[in-house]
């Protein structure tokens, strides 16, 4: 979508798949969903198709045309692992973070199963490397945290939790294996309150766990009011992360174009 991202944890955004379907709580102010289906039926507009779900083969290159490393959170509008997302595709889009390694990637999902199992199938090869964070969403206790044991069982390098929007307090989490742990609540028209002892409670479990903390935003209806303040400060830790050396021009050029066309003839579910 863009090289530049107003999301407080990373900086720019690539988005290779646009669309998704809500499927828990978490969803239920989706801000993707909500800007895409604005632009329904705009002719050529990138979300002409409202919030539908579509694979985006042109933009799968984006990372290797990216000569300046950056934090990429991937899929900002959809879920790479939404069921209708051929596994192929999913295979393409590792392929091409795996050889644009000069940048650091946020892969965020809420269908955790799926995750766990290609990255312990044919994701094996993406799920060793460090620059590549794989994540789920957790909201609350039934639906987020058994989403972090299927993270877990797919041992991957980096893992991450976004907390958010945290709906409810989530007692003891276990954060064994886990690298990197990001809390909100929810921001917008309708959002449901976060308390702070909630908050705090996960802060001090990342605290015990030396798990790196990054607390986003208390949110609410105005969320540039509420600020992201938490006991007087800000929490904006990251996992250290890897540096690689950018490819020579001609090759990353080559091989974005190369990958372009090589999933082109993927059928994309809704186009
Ligand atoms: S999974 Fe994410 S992108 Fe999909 S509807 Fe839910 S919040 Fe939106």
């Amino acid at each position: 979508m863009a090289q530049k991202s107003t999301i407080e944890w990373t900086n720019a955004t690539w988005n290779p798949v646009r669309g998704c379907t809500k499927i828990s709580p978490g969803c239920k102010h989706c801000y993707a969903m909500t800007f895409a289906e604005r632009f329904r039926g705009v002719k050529g507009h990138p979300y002409e198709q409202g919030f539908d779900l579509r694979l985006v083969p042109e933009k799968l290159g984006e990372p290797l045309r990216w000569r300046k490393p950056q934090m990429i959170f991937v899929n900002s509008m959809s879920d790479l692992f939404h069921p209708e997302v051929p596994g192929e595709y999913i295979l393409a889009v590792a392929k091409v973070m795996s050889v644009a390694r000069w940048h650091t990637y946020q892969v965020l999902t809420k269908r955790a199963e799926r995750l766990g199992r290609l990255l312990q199938g044919p994701l094996k090869f993406a799920a060793n490397l460090r620059h590549i964070w794989w994540g789920v969403s957790v909201e609350n206790r039934k639906h987020g945290v058994p989403r972090i044991e299927h993270l877990r069982e797919a041992s991957a390098r980096m893992s991450f939790l976004s907390i958010e929007p945290l709906l409810e307090d989530l007692g003891a989490v276990n954060l064994q294996g886990i690298s990197w742990v990001i809390v909100g609540g929810e921001s917008g028209a309708g959002a449901r309150p976060v308390r702070k002892d909630w908050v705090i409670s996960i802060k001090e479990q990342c605290r015990r766990a030396d798990v790196p903390f990054f607390f986003k935003q208390w949110g609410g209806v105005r969320k540039a009011k509420t600020g992201r303040m938490l006991e007087g400060r800000t929490y904006d830790e990251y996992p250290a992360r890897e540096h690689n050396e950018v490819l020579p021009d001609e090759e990353r050029l080559m091989y974005a174009a190369a990958m372009e066309e090589s999933v082109s003839r993927i059928n994309s579910v809704s186009a």
